[in-house]
């Protein structure tokens, strides 16, 4: 055990092995058995992300994967991930940004073909996430649920940061 000190109260503090919902992602994702920085004193816990990126592609994919449609948290997730600004997604989307902000604040739910289109463009532009494309149109896309909601499904994700792997909860 390393001395640390508390980000919030700058007492001391130490690790701990245990799962952080991962808020920054904006997504309802849960990092399963990573080390967090706790703190006795005031209760903050920091967690210790290892390897960002590449756990940032576990949750890109985990996104793209879910067999429900997109939801708006996912659709901002993902044109982030392509590091885009709101116009420039739906230019390529070919939307107006008014749609791209209703979808994304879950005022209107993404359509199935427009779904389906942003899954296609970040996989294809998306880092690292290209080899994934077949998988996803052969077994994905026959599967997407879709419920006739006004709004989709939340499914929350766990993610193993150690091994990359995904589950829906
Ligand atoms: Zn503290």
């Amino acid at each position: 055990m390393s001395k640390l000190r508390c980000s919030n109260c700058d007492k001391d503090a130490k690790v701990v092995r245990g799962s952080y919902p991962f808020k920054e992602s904006g997504l309802n994702v849960v990092l399963q058995g990573i080390e967090l920085v706790r703190c006795k004193s005031c209760g903050n816990e920091d967690p210790i992300i290892p390897r960002v990126d590449d756990l940032m592609r576990t949750i890109a994919i985990a996104v793209i994967m879910k067999p429900y449609q997109l939801r708006g948290e996912d659709v901002r997730f993902l044109r982030k991930y392509l590091r885009m600004t709101g116009a420039e997604f739906a230019r390529l989307m070919d939307v107006d940004k008014t749609t791209l902000s209703k979808w994304e604040n879950n005022d209107d739910v993404v359509g199935s073909q427009s779904d389906r289109l942003i899954r296609l463009t970040v996989l294809g532009l998306g880092e690292g996430l290209r080899e994934k494309l077949d998988e996803v149109i052969r077994t994905v896309f026959p599967n997407i649920r879709r419920t006739g909601a006004k709004t989709a499904p939340k499914v929350g994700i766990e993610i193993d940061p150690k091994k990359l792997t995904h589950q829906y909860i």
